[in-house]
């Protein structure tokens, strides 16, 4: 019976794994480490819960208030879409070991094979895929099956078994602090973004509220991850009222692809998730993305198991993710490229999270996975409240850099 190789067990390659169940699909999921625990904040839109019917329990908070920190401005607004509901309103804090498990078990229990071993490499032949991995006594063993997705994250051996390059990353590095009841209370539904060269020259510092702790982190892009620990460091020192009496519970890092692969599909293999780059570069949000690039790989796979060709897979996995979401993709990159690179570009941006129309199309946006639309007029007014604001801080930061006069003597 044909069968397929799920490298990754982590979000992307568990929903993978579980579609290819519910499609009847023979299925082998191998995971380096059963006990690894993805470095991650942990911030899942509601949707996912109800695209992949997953149990509310997983849910360790609710944020329904989001904070956005310049250097010279501070803003928090409710998390709402422009038809506010409590139900749906709000951006789920998972921890992953709890959240990754879950999905794991649930693919486990519809049928899928588990395989504790770290892939080595593929080899792939008109009749099939060879892969060779290595158990945790670092005995070596090789698999066959019909076709393989690559679920295994930003550095993925499936990706280099194919001779494609690394893809640009920035890294994230976060820590997770238990906080005295006091200050967790501040924390139990907001969810805080800091900008600035101090805390993350290109990107964005976070703090992240879970069940009993928060996770801060900072995201440092290409040519800066040597300086990630101090980023880490000036944060904490910029928040100790609201860290300070806090606990470490531990250091986590990993890398963020910055782009997305040109293609996600070849010969009888599949890319999803990070190894494929599916991550948003304004947010760094990757969970969702890997869930669903997940599912429409499995799908794909699925319907071509008899000839999973590079053009069959391209045609249903490849161009159709494209159609339905470049349009977020492009816009996402563009707002990172013109928010966080400078004083000006961050002040801008914390101003406009204060106007009405920009919340409700982020939240509407986030919210639906997909780029809210926006009248004519609505940008209109969105441009003219961009220039103002642009124009705005540009005459305070030239007023600011602007040596003192100096003080004629008597
Ligand atoms: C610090 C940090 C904070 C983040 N915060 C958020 C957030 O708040 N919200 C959000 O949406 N995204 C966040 N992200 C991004 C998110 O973590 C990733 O986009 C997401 O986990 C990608 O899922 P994935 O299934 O593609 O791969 P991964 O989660 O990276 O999992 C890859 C899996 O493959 C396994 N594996 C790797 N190599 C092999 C091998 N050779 N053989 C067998 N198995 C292998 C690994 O053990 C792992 O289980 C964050 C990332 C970081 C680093």
């Amino acid at each position: 019976m044909p069968s397929v190789l799920v490298v990754g067990s982590s979000v992307g390659g568990s929903i993978a794994a579980d579609t290819l169940r519910d499609l009847g699909v023979e299925t082998i999921l191998l995971e380096r480490d059963l006990n690894y625990v993805k470095p991650c904040g942990g911030a899942v839109p509601p949707r996912a819960f109800t695209d992949w019917n997953l149990p509310q329990d997983l849910i360790d908070r609710k944020v329904t208030i989001a904070v956005v920190c310049s250097p010279h401005h501070y803003t928090e607004f409710p998390v709402a879409s422009s038809k506010p509901n409590p139900e749906t309103d709000y951006i789920a804090m998972v921890r992953r070991e709890k959240f990754d498990r879950y999905l794991r078990d649930r693919a486990v229990s519809k049928g899928a094979e588990l395989i504790e071993g770290k892939l080595e490499r593929i080899e792939v032949t008109e009749r099939g895929v060879r892969a060779v991995y290595e158990d945790r006594r670092q005995k070596t063993h090789t698999l066959h099956a019909d076709a393989v997705i690559g679920a295994d994250g930003a550095y993925s051996t499936v990706a280099r078994s194919l001779g494609l390059p690394r893809l640009p990353m920035a890294v994230a590095y976060q820590e997770r602090i238990h906080l005295p009841n006091r200050l967790m209370d501040y924390w139990a539904e907001r969810a805080a973004l800091y900008l600035g060269d101090d805390v993350s020259p290109d990107l964005y510092a976070w703090v992240f509220p879970k069940y009993d702790h928060v996770a801060a982190g900072i995201g440092a892009g290409a040519g800066r991850t040597q300086h990630a620990r101090q980023l880490l460091s000036n944060l904490k020192h910029k928040l100790r009222h609201l860290l300070g009496d806090g606990v470490s519970l531990k250091f986590e890092a990993h890398h963020l692809p910055m782009h997305p692969r040109r293609h996600l599909s070849y010969d009888r293999v599949a890319l999803i998730g990070d190894a494929a780059g599916l991550v948003q570069q304004t947010s760094g949000e990757g969970i969702y993305w890997a869930m669903r690039s997940g599912e429409m790989a499995a799908r794909a796979i699925a319907k071509h198991l008899d000839a999973p060709t590079q053009a069959n897979l391209r045609r249903d996995y490849d161009a159709r993710w494209w159609r339905a979401y470049r349009p977020t993709y492009w816009f996402l990159a563009l707002l990172q490229r013109i928010s966080y690179n400078s004083d000006l570009q961050r002040e801008i941006f914390a101003h406009m999270c204060d106007d009405p129309d920009v919340r409700r199309l982020t939240f509407d946006s986030y919210l639906s996975k997909h780029i809210a639309p926006a009248p004519w007029i609505v940008q209109l007014r969105i441009t003219a409240h961009w220039i103002a604001t642009a124009f705005q801080e540009w005459r305070r930061q030239r007023r600011a850099a602007r040596p003192a006069a100096a003080v004629p003597s008597r």
